[in-house]
C-alpha cells in the first residue's frame, strides 16, 4: 500500500545542533534530489543508500549550505518508500528553509509519527514494532530503552504469533469435530482443554509482566513519607547523591515535594520528597497545600518510604503517619540511628506491625545499601535480563486481558460440554484480541490515536 504523496519534515531536533536533517519520503524523493541538491553526480545515477557531498539550494541556485544527501530506494527503506534525507549544518533557520524548498518542489508537510505509520502500512514493522519506535524515542530509564530495544526487534510480536498459531490449531480441531460431528472423527475434549490450558498460561505469563515492564519503563515511584524534621530531604539527598532538597532544621521546611531519578541497584527509581505529613489544622495555608500535594503524590506512588526519627520517642504525629500509610506497600525507615536511640522497642513493634523497618543514617550514610536492597526487594521490582519478555504497553496489557478472558469463557464452554461452534467464536474472539496488537486487524481510530503520540519526522 503506497501512498501517492511525498511527505517532508525536518527530523532532528528543535535548536541549534552539530548537524539537522530534513527527511523525505514518497514517490517524489528522487526528484526533490534533483532540484535541491547539487553534487558531482545526478541523482538519478545515485546508488541508493550511498551519501553523496554536495550543496543545498533554492529555487533561484542560490547555495543554501554544503551537505551531505542519500537516497534510499523502495522498498528498501525506513518507511518502504523511496526515503531521501538531507543533511546541512544544525542551524534551525537553515532547515526551515530547506524543507521549505522541499515542499515547493511538491512534498507536503507530515503528520506526527506518519514515517512510521507509513512503515507500519508498507509491512516494513508491525504495530507493536512501530510502537516501540516512539518507546525508543521517549525512555526516560535506560532499562526502558532496553525494553523497547527488545520489542523494537519483533520479539514481543514474534512470541504472539506463536500463541496465536496454536489458538489457529485449537479452532481447527474444533471445525474439524463441528465438520464430523456424524462421522468417526474423535477428538478428545481433554487434548483440547489441555491446548486451551496452555494458551491461557502463557497469556497470564506476559499479562504478569507488566506491572515489571511499567516500572522498568518509567521508574519505581517512591514517596518518602513522615512527619516534619525526621529527615526527608536528607534521606532524599543521601539515597541519590544530591543536593536538590533543601535541608532546614525548621519542620515544615519541604512545601512542595521534590522529584529526583536515580537507581537502586540498577532498577531505575524516582523518588519524591513530599511535604511533613503534619494534621492540616497546625499547618498554615502553603503547608496546607504542601499537605494537600503529598496526598496525591502518595496515591501516585508505587511504594513508600515511612520515614521516623530514631531518636525519639514515637508521638500522634508518627503514629498518624503510619496508620494514613497502614495498606500502602512500604518500608518504614528509622532514621537518625547516628543519635543515641531513643525509640521504644516495644511501642515500635506494635505501631508497625507486619511493616519491615531498616535503620539507617542519612547523615553518615549507614543502613543506606540495606535500605535500598529492602525497598527494590519489597516491591517486587527487579532488573530484567535482556532473555526476559516482558511487557510494557498498556494497550498490549489491555488487549491480552480481554484475549485471557475470552479464551477463559472457551474454557469453561469446554468443560461444561457446550457445542463447539460457540467456543470456536471464543477462541476466534482471542485470536483477534491479539492480532490488534501485532496490527493484523486494527482500525485508522487505533492507527491515529498511536501515531498522534509521536513526534513530527518519525
Ligand atoms: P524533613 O523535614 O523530614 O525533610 O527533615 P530534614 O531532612 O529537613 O532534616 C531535619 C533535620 O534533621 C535537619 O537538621 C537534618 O540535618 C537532621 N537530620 C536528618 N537526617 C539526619 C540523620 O540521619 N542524623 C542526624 N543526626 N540528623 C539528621
Amino acid at each position: 500500500m503506497y501512498a501517492d504523496d511525498t511527505i517532508a519534515a525536518i527530523a532532528t531536533p528543535q535548536g541549534p545542533g552539530g548537524i539537522g536533517i530534513v527527511r523525505v519520503s514518497g514517490l517524489g524523493s528522487a526528484d526533490i534530489a534533483e532540484r535541491v541538491f547539487v553534487a558531482s553526480l545526478q541523482p538519478a545515477s545515485w546508488s541508493s543508500h550511498h551519501l553523496y557531498h554536495g550543496h543545498l539550494r533554492d529555487q533561484a541556485g542560490n547555495v543554501l549550505d554544503e551537505g551531505l544527501a542519500v537516497l534510499m530506494r523502495a522498498p528498501h527503506s525506513y518507511t518502504g518508500e523511496d526515503v531521501l534525507e538531507l543533511h546541512c549544518h544544525g542551524s534551525p533557520v537553515l532547515l526551515r528553509q530547506i524543507l521549505l524548498q522541499v515542499l515547493r518542489c511538491g512534498a507536503r508537510p507530515a503528520e506526527p509519527g506518519e514515517f512510521t505509520r507509513r512503515a507500519f502500512l508498507n509491512g516494513r514493522m508491525d504495530l507493536a514494532q512501530a510502537e516501540a519506535v516512539i518507546e525508543v524515542v521517549r525512555a526516560r530509564t535506560t532499562a526502558g530503552a532496553a525494553l523497547a530495544a527488545q520489542q523494537l526487534t519483533g520479539r514481543l510480536s514474534a512470541h504472539l504469533a506463536g500463541i496465536r498459531d496454536q489458538l489457529i490449531g485449537l479452532k481447527a480441531l474444533l471445525e474439524t469435530r463441528i465438520d464430523f460431528a456424524e462421522d468417526e472423527v474423535q477428538i478428545a475434549t481433554a487434548h483440547i482443554l489441555s491446548t486451551c490450558e496452555q494458551c491461557i498460561e502463557a497469556i497470564r505469563t506476559l499479562i504478569d509482566t507488566f506491572r515489571q515492564g511499567s516500572m522498568l519503563r518509567t521508574g519505581l515511584r517512591v514517596a518518602i513519607v513522615g512527619k516534619p524534621n525526621v529527615g526527608k530531604s536528607s534521606l532524599l539527598n543521601a539515597l541519590l547523591g544530591v543536593d536538590r532538597a533543601i535541608v532546614t532544621p525548621l519542620p515544615g521546611t519541604t512545601r512542595d515535594s521534590i522529584e529526583e531519578s536515580g537507581d537502586f541497584d540498577g532498577m531505575p527509581v524516582v523518588l519524591t520528597d513530599t511535604a511533613g505529613l503534619r494534621p492540616a489544622a497546625h499547618a498554615d495555608m502553603v503547608e496546607r497545600l504542601g499537605i494537600e500535594r503529598t496526598a496525591s503524590k502518595m496515591a501516585a506512588a508505587d511504594f513508600l518510604l515511612a520515614v521516623l526519627d530514631a531518636s525519639a520517642r514515637l508521638d500522634a504525629d508518627d503514629l498518624a503517619v503510619l496508620e494514613s500509610t497502614a495498606n500502602l506497600p512500604q518500608v518504614v525507615v528509622l532514621n537518625k540511628s547516628d543519635l543515641p536511640k531513643m525509640l521504644l522497642e516495644n511501642e515500635l513493634k506494635e505501631a508497625l506491625g507486619e511493616r519491615v523497618a531498616v535503620a539507617v543514617s542519612a547523615k553518615d550514610g549507614s543502613g543506606l545499601d540495606d535500605l535500598r536492597r529492602t525497598v527494590i526487594a519489597q516491591a517486587g521490582a527487579r532488573s530484567v535480563d535482556t532473555h526476559d519478555l516482558v511487557l510494557f504497553n498498556i494497550r498490549h496489557r489491555d488487549a491480552l486481558e480481554k484475549a485471557h478472558h475470552s479464551l477463559q469463557l472457551a474454557r469453561e464452554s469446554l468443560q461444561l460440554g457446550r457445542a463447539d461452534d460457540l467456543i470456536a467464536v471464543d477462541v476466534q474472539d482471542t485470536v483477534d484480541y491479539i492480532s490488534e496488537i501485532t496490527g493484523g486487524i486494527t482500525s485508522e481510530d487505533v492507527l491515529d490515536r498511536i501515531f498522534s503520540e509521536f513526534c513530527i519526522g518519525k
